[in-house]
């Protein structure tokens, strides 16, 4: 399995989104009963729970990622529901190529 680190953040677009994990933003997502946010605002970040398995955290940030990539690219025009099926075949797919996302 080829783990890719992704807490140097991510660039969609024009835009890097900072990653942010940690007991902090596990504490904080836990509060809206998250696993994972995207805010697209000035600063872009995404903030993951580090806590998760490491095939739903995979799981998890390749869904943020499509709220970004759906931020810059779409206009935030998918659903939620769109989101979700889009990313977990993405990351069935990735787990198949024996890419998973790691903290
Ligand atoms: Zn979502």
């Amino acid at each position: 399995m080829n783990r890719i680190a992704v807490g140097k953040g991510v660039k969609v677009g024009a835009h890097i989104y900072k990653v942010r994990t940690g007991q902090h933003i596990t504490d904080r997502l836990k509060e809206g009963s998250f696993y994972g946010r995207t805010y697209h605002s000035e600063e872009k970040l995404i903030m993951l729970d580090s806590k998760l398995p490491e095939t739903q955290f995979s799981q998890t940030f390749l869904h943020e990622v499509i709220h970004a990539v759906d931020a810059i690219y779409l206009g935030s025009s998918l659903r939620e529901k769109q989101v979700v099926g889009i990313a977990n075949g993405l990351a069935q797919v990735m787990e198949g190529l024996g890419v998973r996302f790691i903290k």
